[in-house]
């Protein structure tokens, strides 16, 4: 199976490596010069879990590309994913199977200007990784993946699962999951109270928790996120929701971490995908004609911070 990586960032060098550790044909695809000429001269440097490997793998830029995919993987950052596959739709073929793992929702939009939803697949991954510079990942911890196909049909549904194997024979750990659409806005609704409040009061998790305005921000954000959910049909049960929210502020779950929103733009003064949290509940808001005051405000201050720091 010829696998393309669409954005070989931290998390798509990931699935890249383990894929290519399992004998797919992978070809990296990036448009990120430091990273493209660092690869090709020295190979993709990999702490493992604290092992250092080196692998040798195929990376392009989208012009370069020949012959189309079985199967691409995006991992662009959510507002580099039009981008991304206008530029490599040569080798979207009617076979090729497409697969969105990118936090945020709203993809399927930009997805379905480029294949037939039948050969489209959306979902969500708890992997991680991370870059320390051009050509050079930290791919620690253990993850799953959890897909479904976005079109109805039973062809659909096989071709799903069949990208399910392929992963799980990876090591990836991945199921075809019918009910990815309500864990994917569920996830969404955790990043927009904990991405957007982290970035914009620079603190961990924990810390913004534990402030007194906490608890009617969760409250107000999650209300939008499932009210616009409501008008897709994704019925989300609000107090699970806040509950699992107001479960991460907890030091001893993950309320030490820096949320990658932070990371992005505080740490590394990079764009956040903020339009695609926050800002698609805005945006969808308007759509369906349901107010979305906390998403429309949260999703202008990242962009005026984004403004301020000058963020690339
Ligand atoms: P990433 O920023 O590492 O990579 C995305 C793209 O940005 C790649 O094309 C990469 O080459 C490019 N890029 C990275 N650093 C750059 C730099 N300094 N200058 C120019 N270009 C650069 O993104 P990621 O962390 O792999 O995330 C991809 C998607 O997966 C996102 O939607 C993210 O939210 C989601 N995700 C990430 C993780 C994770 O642990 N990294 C976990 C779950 C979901």
């Amino acid at each position: 199976m010829k696998i393309g990586i669409a954005g070989a960032g931290a998390l798509g060098s990931r699935f890249g490596y383990m894929l290519s550790q399992a004998g797919y044909d992978v070809t990296l695809i990036d448009m990120w010069d430091d990273h493209v000429t660092a690869i090709r001269e020295n190979g993709l440097l990999i702490d493992w879990n604290g092992e250092a490997r080196n692998a040798r793998l195929p990376i392009f830029y989208p012009h370069e590309l020949e012959g189309s995919f079985d199967l691409v993987c995006c991992f662009t950052k959510a507002m580099g994913l039009d981008a991304m596959l206008s530029a490599i739709r040569h080798t979207l073929s009617a076979e090729t199977s497409l697969l969105c793992l990118l936090n945020g929702i709203g993809h399927e939009e930009t997805a379905l200007k480029y294949v037939p939803a039948d050969n489209f697949m959306l979902g969500n991954t708890i992997w991680t990784a991370s870059m320390t510079g051009p050509g050079s990942v930290v791919l620690h911890g253990t993850g799953s993946v959890a897909l479904e196909n976005a079109g109805g049909d039973e062809a659909a549904r096989e071709r799903a699962m069949e990208v399910a194997r392929v992963l799980s024979d990876a090591g990836l750990n991945a199921q075809y999951s019918p009910g990815v659409v309500y864990a994917t806005y569920r996830k969404a609704a955790l990043n927009g109270v904990v991405n957007t409040m982290c970035a914009l009061l620079e603190c961990n998790i924990a810390t913004f928790g534990e402030t007194s305005s906490a608890e009617a921000i969760l409250r107000q954000i999650v209300t939008e996120f499932a009210d616009v959910a409501a008008c897709e049909g994704v019925e989300l049960d609000r107090e699970e929701v806040v509950a699992h929210v107001r479960g991460t502020f907890s030091r001893d779950s993950i309320g030490e971490h820096y949320p990658s929103m932070y990371q992005d733009l505080v740490r590394n003064n990079r764009r956040t995908e903020v339009d695609y949290i926050t800002g698609a509940v805005s945006r969808k808001g308007k759509q369906y004609g349901v107010p979305t005051p906390f998403c429309d405000l949260v999703t202008l201050l990242v962009h005026a911070k984004e403004e301020i720091r000058d963020a690339a």
